[in-house]
């Protein structure tokens, strides 16, 4: 099983810049990431001091191509992190051919991948460290956290030793993130997402609610935020959501089965694995020809579909993008990919009407 409870952060992305930190890298250094990612990827970089270089996803894959990472190497390269997306394992022998060449070390982003496996091993465990994230719609749900999972024990040592110097948030931040927590729990259902999400958003708007994306068009998310450690408030969830798994990695496989073989009409694309991969799906993702209909008439059969990433580096444009250092036109993959899109929820709350529904949206063949 993964080590979820390492060492715990405010967000997924402070852990990741906790581990790059730890590996010393910051000024001057460059990390190698996915595009078809969200911001808070490059952020968790940029605020380790290094530069994003953004790497193409694999020809009908959702991940990392080693080909291309190999093409974006520089002499400045330091580390390379990889995302399995959706659950979806990245081709990590690939990775790991190109990463042993340079001896540069592997960092996992495991936010969506809780349980997958590769070659029998646990995603997380795969390189020299890992990181979680424990929002809303992640497999592990806190409120808002983090953590990093440390496989190295000389890199595990010097976390440890930084981690000293990581404070809690104010009391009033865990205190409305739980409140959010509480809310979201009492009130998400697959059915009801569109409403609590434009509830969410109003809520948020009024500045009750620390919002996912912060301002990313004007800023990043404040430095003070990465020297965080998860609120306690937050972290006294943390047993329970892990417990959780043990009942919610087989419902997760059950509705991903469900949906490869009722989900069959033409015009829309199950992605493929590799052989050795055996991905539990955070969502289960699809391609679709027709993905703007999809979610505009997705309400209406009161189906969850997200449609998330939907820009190489979601949820930034234009110059936002330039700002995080992305290069329009330098990941085509990862670009073509999100105007096709879509996801669909494989949590417990996923029942048997709901993926009635969700045919009767997708079209049956
Ligand atoms: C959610 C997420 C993260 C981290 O998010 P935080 O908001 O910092 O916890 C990192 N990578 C991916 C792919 C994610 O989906």
């Amino acid at each position: 099983m993964a080590q979820l409870d390492q060492f715990t952060f405010f967000r997924g992305r402070v852990a990741e810049a906790a581990i790059l930190k730890a590996l010393g890298i910051g000024r001057g250094d460059e990390v190698a990431i996915q595009a078809f990612t969200c911001v808070a990827v490059p952020e968790g970089v940029i605020a380790a001091g290094a530069q994003p270089v953004y790497v193409d996803i694999a020809a009908n894959r959702l991940t990392m191509d080693p080909a291309d990472l190999e093409r974006k190497l520089t002499p400045a390269t330091r580390a390379i992190v990889v995302q399995h997306s959706f659950g979806l394992p990245t081709d990590m022998a690939g990775i790991a051919r190109v990463a042993a060449a340079r001896g540069l070390p592997i960092i996992e982003d495991c936010a969506h991948a809780v349980g997958s496996t590769v070659g029998g091993r646990d995603v997380g465990s795969l390189g020299v460290a890992a990181f979680y994230s424990f929002e809303a719609s992640k497999p592990v749900f806190v409120g808002i956290g983090g953590s990093a999972q440390v496989n190295d024990a000389a890199l595990a040592e010097r976390v440890r030793r930084d981690y000293g110097a990581y404070g809690q948030p104010p009391l009033a931040t865990q205190a409305q993130v739980l409140v959010m927590y509480a809310a979201h729990r009492i009130a998400y259902r697959p059915a009801t997402f569109w409403q609590v999400r434009a509830l969410f958003r109003r809520v948020s708007g009024l500045g009750l609610i620390p919002g996912s994306y912060n301002k990313v068009e004007t800023d990043l998310a404040p430095a003070e935020d990465f020297r965080r450690s998860l609120g306690n408030l937050q972290r006294r969830l943390l047993p329970g959501a892990i417990a959780r798994l043990a009942s919610d990695i087989p419902h997760r496989r059950w509705v991903a089965a469900q949906y490869r073989t009722r989900l069959t009409a033409p015009g829309l694309e199950h992605l493929a694995h590799d052989a050795d991969a055996d991905p539990v799906y955070g969502r289960y993702p699809m391609l679709a020809n027709n993905k703007d209909d999809i979610l505009r008439r997705a309400p209406e059969f009161r189906v969850e579909v997200a449609s998330w990433y939907a820009t190489a580096v979601h949820p930034l444009e234009g110059p936002a993008l330039a700002a995080v250092g992305y290069v329009e036109g330098s990941c085509p993959r990862a670009e073509a990919v999100t105007s096709r899109i879509i996801s669909l929820p494989t949590s417990a709350l996923v029942t048997e009407p709901l993926i009635e529904r969700t045919v009767r949206l997708l079209g049956a063949p």
